[in-house]
């Protein structure tokens, strides 16, 4: 699958903004472990941020597959686009699933950057990957709906305006089903400072400004609630595949990075005589990773296409996240050892980015869960929890 020549411009583009934020940049935010605001503000004013917002809405308007490489192309310079790819996609819960009046309200702010919904508030210390069994609850108090819980990992909640917040609102003994009574909530949280919330940072060994997020009564007015009360499950599963195709764009963005810094090194470096990448021993490698990342990028691309002529992607944007985030470790373990002892230097940038590429086996989703769904829902094998 091939993709169009008109994403070269705005990938030429991308790529010249990315330009003004080198290793430096990011190597002063890694060890300050601060928030890359200059970056966040660039990528926003120029558009890209908004590249899923319809044009209605004041966004960008378009495609999947372009969104896309906007991602992998941020990766693929060097920069870090976790530190605000959510703004991408977690609007799209709002976009299919809000009334008119939300999206009116919330959208064209989002767009132009006036307010950021970065936050994405679904796991829980005590539920991890079982997102039904969380236990922040919303309770219906006339026109307003009261939160307390807690939340975990919650990325951005620091440098964001809005919360997307799942929480439940039917007991679980009296929901009609397995999945029903959880909703989902735009939380504002510059009110919300005041009034309950608390956000407490969780450093990490990469800079992803991640927290924890403790909700005391919150009132959240009951205009802010998405769609139909109870069905809250559904909105965030439908949000789930943007997420995976875009984030698996980002896996495919390090991979090249990786592959093109290993072969650079390797052509260049001189032991015993000769360029290192001369032996086998060390091209092989790198030749297996660059291989690894475009069978990823090919999965990527289909399910981009799928996702954006509306057909059900699930397992495709599953595939691609999983065989992306595994080409983007590889080539990162690559990197390392293709460059010895200055893989672990911090000015090469490497280690930084080894640490950073490493989470995406594990969040938004793990292997296991990606091996699991494969399993039950396309090869119709039992489901095991
Ligand atoms: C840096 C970072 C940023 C994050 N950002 C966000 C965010 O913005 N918003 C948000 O809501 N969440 C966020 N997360 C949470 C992330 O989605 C979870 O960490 C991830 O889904 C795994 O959940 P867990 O950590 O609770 O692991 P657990 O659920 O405790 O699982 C631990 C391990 O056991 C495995 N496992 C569990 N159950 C099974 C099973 N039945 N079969 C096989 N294996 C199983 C898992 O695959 C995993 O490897 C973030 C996490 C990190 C580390």
């Amino acid at each position: 699958m091939t993709e169009a020549a008109d994403l070269a411009p705005i990938r030429e583009a991308v790529r010249a903004l990315c330009a003004n934020f080198p290793g430096e940049y990011w190597r002063r935010l890694d060890r300050e472990r601060a928030y890359p605001e200059e970056f966040v503000v660039a990528l926003t004013k120029a558009g890209f941020l908004a590249a899923l917002i319809p044009e209605d809405y004041g966004g960008s308007g378009l495609t999947m597959n372009a969104a896309a490489a906007i991602m992998e192309e941020i990766q693929a310079s060097g920069c870090n686009g976790a530190a605000c790819h959510a703004q991408m996609y977690t609007m799209g819960t709002v976009l299919r699933h809000g009334s008119t009046e939300q999206k009116r309200r919330y959208l064209p702010g989002i767009a132009r950057g006036e307010s950021r919904l970065q936050a994405f508030g679904v796991t829980e210390p005590t539920s991890g990957t079982d997102t039904l069994s969380l236990r922040t609850t919303a309770t219906r108090d006339g026109d307003h709906y009261i939160i307390n819980g807690q939340k975990i990992w919650t990325s951005r909640a620091e440098h964001s305006d809005l919360m997307l917040l799942l929480a439940r609102t039917t007991p679980r003994e009296q929901a009609k089903s397995r999945t029903a009574g959880l909703s989902v909530f735009i939380v504002d949280m510059r009110e919300a400072k005041n009034n309950g919330l608390t956000i407490r940072p969780i450093r990490t060994m990469m800079n992803h400004a991640t927290t924890e997020v403790f909700f005391e009564n919150v009132r959240v007015p009951a205009d802010n609630l998405i769609g139909v009360e109870g069905d809250g499950f559904r909105y965030i599963l439908s949000g789930m595949n943007a997420e995976r195709i875009l984030i698996a764009a980002e896996c495919i963005g390090d991979a090249k990075w990786f592959i093109a810094k290993a072969a650079s090194y390797a052509r260049e470096r001189v032991v015993f005589g000769r360029p290192i990448g001369q032996n086998q021993g060390v091209q092989f490698p790198i030749a297996r990773s660059y291989i690894g990342m475009r069978a990823a990028e090919l999965m990527v691309r289909e399910a981009a296409a799928l996702y954006e002529a509306g057909k059900d992607c699930g397992a495709e944007a599953n595939m691609a996240k999983h065989l992306a985030a595994e080409a983007s470790w590889a080539a990162a373990d690559m990197c390392v050892q293709t460059h010895g002892g200055f893989g672990f230097a911090e000015e090469f940038d490497i280690e930084r980015k080894f640490r950073e590429t490493r989470l995406y086996t594990v969040a938004p989703i793990s292997t296991n869960l990606i091996l699991s769904y494969v399993a039950e829902h396309v090869l119709g094998l039992p489901r095991s929890y």
